[in-house]
């Protein structure tokens, strides 16, 4: 029962080192959070010990009792947190949900249409060197050239000619709320299934303030480790009871073994918080977070610097700033902004003139400095360091001491005086 630090110390000073870094840096990959101490708490916990094949009640495995009360909370939690009938909390991440979504509702083969990869869509969308491009017929619709919007006219025309036995709504890199009646019109209309993955969006919808792909989808997947903050997994919901034995089946044993249930037990709890008045308090600031940063990102003396922002704005929790007639490229801008202390990740835009590893853009996002506690006065700080370093000749040093000032004016996970040990 040594303590790690003793057992291991290598490892014992990565914990340390990265407790240290998201301290002391501003978090703006639009993908991640910091989950609450309560969270890493069910998360790094004797849970990791069962095995559960199997359902809360029909398990293959003794001693589960357990286990299944953790297991039932996190399912009906998800459940009323969207408002849909059936869930399953079993994926280990985002894309083993994909994986399990897709096996169940399409075989080898059949053709699938989602929002291409360069253009903000996910790999498990169809990239041809992931199992969505390898095990299906994969198909994708863009933005339009002008608008980087989606255009539901096109999607549609795109659609009538695939003739996809899935079509697949959702996003990774894109500012804009979707249409999801029009989505299921369109399905309907080719026979298609609508399969929403949420993934990026699933928080702003469990505060209400984005629309829910739920009632229109025939099934809604998403990650808890985004816009939820909660433990890096996944999970899926259906209001279709035939179409959840068929993803229950998919997932365990289709595409999964043994559950995380101590990652179970820790979405559980992440599904509670979603549910309370302060979860939706940051979801606000979150996305009104992005829209101090698009705002700023779009004035004058950005635009001299051939910086903009794609569709001119954001409705939720990232922009998508566009470098095309800059003189830097997506990578110096990570590196630039990297060396101020805000780490964010290079992007392709549509249609992107330079090659994947320089792309011309940069995803910038707030949910993790929302959950810092960063209201519209600190991200509007934190937009004007981003746009002076973008422009021309920053003051890194100068820009490096404002970051400081924040994150120390933001301390995280106080209390924790190294990893795993709190005062
Ligand atoms: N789906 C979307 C839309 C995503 O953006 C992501 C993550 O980037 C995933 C799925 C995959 O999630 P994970 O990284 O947990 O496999």
């Amino acid at each position: 029962n040594s303590p790690l630090s003793e057992v291991d110390p290598e490892i014992a000073a990565v914990l340390e080192q990265e407790l240290g870094r998201q301290r002391n840096t501003l978090e703006m990959i639009a993908s991640e959070n910091f989950v609450p101490r309560a969270v890493l708490e069910a998360q790094g916990s004797v849970l990791t010990n069962k095995y559960a094949e199997g359902y809360p009640g029909r398990r293959y495995y003794g001693g589960c009792e357990f286990v299944d009360v953790a297991e039932s909370l996190a399912i009906s939690r998800a459940k009323e947190l969207f408002g849909a009938a059936y869930a399953n909390v079993q994926p280990h991440s985002g894309a083993s949900a994909n994986a399990a979504v897709l096996s169940a509702i399409a075989s080898p083969g059949d053709r699938i249409l989602g929002l291409a990869l360069d253009q903000g869509g996910h790999l498990t969308h169809g990239m041809k060197l992931n199992f969505s491009g390898k095990l299906y017929e994969a198909n994708a619709y863009g933005v339009d050239p002008t608008t980087h919007r989606i255009d539901m006219d096109q999607v549609r025309e795109k659609a009538l000619e695939v003739k996809p036995h899935v079509l697949i709504a959702g996003w990774s890199a894109y500012p804009r709320q979707l249409d999801f009646a029009a989505f299921r019109a369109i399905a309907d209309e080719v026979g298609a299934v609508l399969w929403v993955d949420m993934a990026h969006f699933a928080g702003l919808v469990a505060a209400g303030l984005h629309p829910s792909p739920v009632p229109h989808a025939h099934v809604t997947s998403s990650t808890v480790h985004k816009t939820i903050g909660g433990p890096r997994s996944g999970f899926i919901l259906t209001n279709d009871l035939e179409t959840q034995k068929k993803l229950n089946s998919n997932v365990f044993p289709g595409q999964q073994g043994g559950p995380l249930m101590h990652v179970i037990a820790a979405k559980a709890t992440a599904f509670k918080l979603a549910g309370e008045p302060e979860f939706r308090e940051r979801q606000e600031r979150t996305i009104r977070g992005a829209q101090i940063l698009a705002e700023r990102l779009a004035a004058a003396d950005v635009a001299e610097a051939g910086v903009s922002v794609l569709t001119g704005g954001t409705d939720v929790h990232l922009v998508l700033v566009d470098l095309r007639n800059a003189a830097i490229h997506g990578q110096d801008a990570e590196d630039i902004l990297h060396s101020v202390g805000i780490t964010v990740n290079r992007n392709a835009v549509p249609n992107d003139p330079r090659p994947p590893m320089t792309p011309s853009g940069v995803r910038i996002g707030t949910p993790a400095l929302a959950t810092r506690g960063f209201g519209d006065a600190e991200f509007t700080e934190v937009a004007d360091v981003i746009a002076a370093a973008l422009k021309p000749n920053p003051d890194v040093a100068a820009l490096r001491s404002r970051v400081e000032k924040l994150a120390g004016d933001f301390p995280l996970y106080e209390g924790l005086e190294s990893p795993g040990r709190w005062s």
